[in-house]
């Protein structure tokens, strides 16, 4: 399948949770997560008319940087160490994985001067351990500590949910995550406006619509997931 024939599917996906949530379709920006596929596949979902990539490592995100560059909003949504942020700051224009003040420190250490990097702070909402992200009961305060970290800008929080046969059974943890944002958001923090909600992944990508999304992560419906 062509990312356009994909494409086309999801679409109309985004469009039929929209009607049921009451939703408008250009307030769900997908980003089309490339890390198993090529660039040349990569380019490909750029004429589609897609804007925003995704990567979750370093290494072969790089190269398809140096080929798309600046045509692309690129996306890191893999969890990050530390000692790797002075490689990766230049390249991306979001973080989707922001979860302990070790690395918003590092993110202020390495950001160019003048700089503010778009941060989605990560949340465990199904507390599966195998998870990575904060505690929902801990997101508060720490988002609040971020204070000190001017270089960061806490655009809004991420999810990964468990995979489940049945993707209604993770509509609970979006609906967490969205309460969660809302609230953050009413407390009208200068450095953490938090409108954002990075959610849905190819399994439950109505369900996470359905429940407020505004970034959409998908690789394999739309991408694909292998060469
Ligand atoms: C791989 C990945 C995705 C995309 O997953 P699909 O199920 O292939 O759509 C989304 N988010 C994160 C954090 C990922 O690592």
């Amino acid at each position: 399948m062509t990312v356009q024939e994909n494409l086309s599917d999801i679409n109309l996906k985004i469009e039929s949770a929209c009607r049921r949530s009451g939703r408008k379709p250009e307030d769900v920006s997908i980003v089309a997560v490339t890390k198993y596929v090529s660039i040349e596949r990569a380019e490909e979902a750029l004429e589609a008319g897609i804007h925003h990539l995704g990567e979750n490592r370093l290494e072969g995100a790089m190269e398809k940087f140096d080929a798309i560059g600046s045509r692309a909003v690129w996306h890191f949504i893999g969890s990050l160490q530390s000692r790797k942020v002075k490689d990766m700051l230049h390249a991306y224009d979001y973080i989707h994985s922001l979860d302990r003040l070790s690395l918003a420190k590092e993110i202020q250490k390495r950001a160019e001067e003048g700089r503010t990097v778009s941060c989605f702070v990560q949340v465990n909402v199904s507390g599966e351990e195998s998870k990575s992200g904060l505690d929902p009961e801990k997101t508060r305060s720490f988002i609040e500590e971020l204070e000190q970290y001017p270089a960061v800008k806490v655009v809004g929080l991420m999810t990964m949910a468990p995979y489940a046969e049945n993707p209604e059974e993770v509509r609970p943890f979006f609906q967490k995550l969205r309460e969660l944002r809302n609230e953050i958001r009413s407390l009208d923090l200068p450095w953490a406006p938090c409108t954002e909600l990075s959610m849905g992944m190819s399994n439950d990508l109505e369900i996470a619509v359905e429940e407020g999304a505004t970034f959409v992560r998908l690789g394999s419906s739309l991408v694909g997931s292998e060469e």
